[in-house]
């Protein structure tokens, strides 16, 4: 059985880049017939916050990443990384390291002086029992080192992604597994926990792989076999810098997709393709494709561009993202996107429960009729309020060009008003005929009256067939609205 974890340090909300691993951790466990392991990594009591890790389970769910156990937590595991570094001391593969925090400055900056690098020299690899059992006694502080074995020759694991990852021995230095104060290192936690909970397949950023190669060795050092490594591209912007909240801001957070009503799959669909193909052109995978079409050897060996723009606009991001939403909006089946919507209008103040009971069809048909223009789900009751409410704003463009150009129209509407008004049958036809034929009478273009209509009805200047715009608002509306032209 595969088993795979999502382990986020709660020190902040949840990045795309996180949620991307989280994605293809998930995948890879889904197309395995695996199992997920969400485990909250909060060692770091100093950062960690209650906040995080609700935001980060909101936006997992969000998304539609599930997972098959937890959350555990890492500091319910204390006992197992304080177990762990006992034994290694015990076979002797650690040590008890008492150089001071001055003494180890001064040789770094001793070697910086001779321009080496620095690594720890190992004084207190060899200290005998007796030196020890001294220096304790004493009360000296001391930290836990891992014996990193001092051979020639190299050590490698092969990376899914990667190939084969090598360096030599000696490039890695004693390092510390339990700090002064008791506590072990992230670094080992990680691996403990790994190896209680069984994970077979460690997917996780390129960034984690000086750390993987020391990894390595506590796993060999705690007598347990090797996960799979996959380490993924980072995710960079276009001048090549991290992505992060300081350089970009809020668009680097899940929840800002989801405030802005992006469709989780489409933020999700996006996130994949940011490092993985599926080797041809295909963009748009429903969620059983993806998983059907994903695979670690696909995933990219460089980074990946996050291709983020900004502009006047109110809402931007990677193009790229808002194209992926949009073509998601435009093609899902509409009764899905009528509860995607529901949020974004009640916040508003624009929902009616009708639009659940006797107006379901109505609504649906609306949000069918309007969604071809909208990016995101704010679109719909932003751009769309005129359908929702008889409160909106019109476009200072439109009501220039379609209406205040043309005196006459003030007088024209309220006409085509009590047109409309006597109709007993307020058709797609009818309508029409009844503006034409006023247009004829009066001896103007019917685009006079059609454009003016358009602006006074929903306050924009584009959008869907006028006619079929009428019939979504309604006879009553579209009266009150004409005959309230200048107003
Ligand atoms: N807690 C680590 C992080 O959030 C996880 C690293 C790993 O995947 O092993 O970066």
């Amino acid at each position: 059985e595969t088993r795979l974890r999502f382990p986020p340090s709660p020190t902040g909300y949840l990045h795309i880049g996180g949620a991307r691993t989280a994605l293809y951790n998930w995948l890879y466990a889904k197309k395995t017939g695996g199992k997920l392991i969400l485990r909250i990594e909060d060692t770091d009591a100093d950062r960690s916050t209650e906040e995080s890790i609700k935001g980060i389970i909101d936006g997992m769910k969000w998304l539609g990443i599930d997972w098959d156990e937890g959350p555990y937590f890492q500091t319910d595991f204390d006992a197992d990384h304080i177990a762990a570094a006992k034994k290694l001391l015990d076979t002797t593969k650690a040590y008890k390291c008492f150089c001071t925090r001055e003494e180890l400055e001064a040789k770094r900056e001793a070697a910086q002086a001779n321009k080496t690098t620095y690594g720890y020299d190992g004084t207190c690899r060899n200290l005998t029992e007796e030196d020890i059992a001294e220096k304790e006694a004493a009360g000296f502080p001391f930290v836990v080192r891992f014996k990193a074995p001092q051979k020639d020759g190299i050590l490698s694991y092969n990376d899914e992604v990667l190939g084969e990852i090598k360096s030599h021995y000696n490039e890695i230095e004693d390092f510390v597994i339990v700090r002064s104060t008791g506590k072990p290192l992230y670094l080992l936690c990680n691996v403990v926990d790994d190896i209680r909970d069984r994970i077979s397949h460690i997917i996780r950023g390129q960034d984690h792989m000086t750390n993987t190669l020391r990894q390595v060795l506590l796993y060999e050092a705690l007598d347990a076999p090797l996960p799979v490594f996959a380490h993924m591209p980072l995710t960079l912007d276009t001048r090549k810098a991290k992505i992060s909240k300081r350089s970009h801001g809020e668009i680097v957070a899940v929840q800002f997709y989801e405030k802005h009503g992006f469709i989780p799959w489409a933020l999700s669909n996006f996130l994949v393709l940011l490092g993985w193909s599926s080797g041809d052109d295909q963009e748009f995978f429903s969620k059983e494709e993806m998983i059907e079409a994903f695979s670690l050897d696909r995933i990219n060996k460089s980074n990946s561009i996050f291709n983020y723009q900004q502009g006047n606009a109110k809402f931007f991001t990677d193009p790229k993202a808002i194209a992926m939403n949009q073509h998601y909006l435009r093609t899902m089946p509409i009764e899905e996107i009528a509860v995607l919507v529901k949020p974004f209008l009640e916040k508003e103040d624009l929902w009616d429960a009708s639009y659940e009971g006797d107006k379901k069809e109505w609504f649906e048909q609306t949000l069918d009729l309007i969604r071809d223009r909208f990016r995101i789900l704010t679109d719909f009751a932003d751009l769309g309020r005129a359908y929702f409410s008889d409160e909106f704003p019109v476009e200072a463009k439109p009501l220039k060009k379609n209406v205040l150009k043309h005196e006459g129209l003030k007088e024209w509407l309220p006409m085509l008003a009590d047109r409309y008004e006597a109709l007993s049958d307020f058709t797609l036809e009818t309508s029409e005929q009844t503006a034409r034929d006023l247009a004829t009478e009066l001896d103007i273009k019917p685009g006079i009256i059609i454009n003016g209509m358009r602006t006074v009805v929903t306050g924009q200047l584009a959008g869907a067939s006028m006619f079929d715009i009428l019939l979504a608002i309604g006879q009553e509306r579209v009266v009150r609205r004409l005959r309230n032209v200048g107003n």
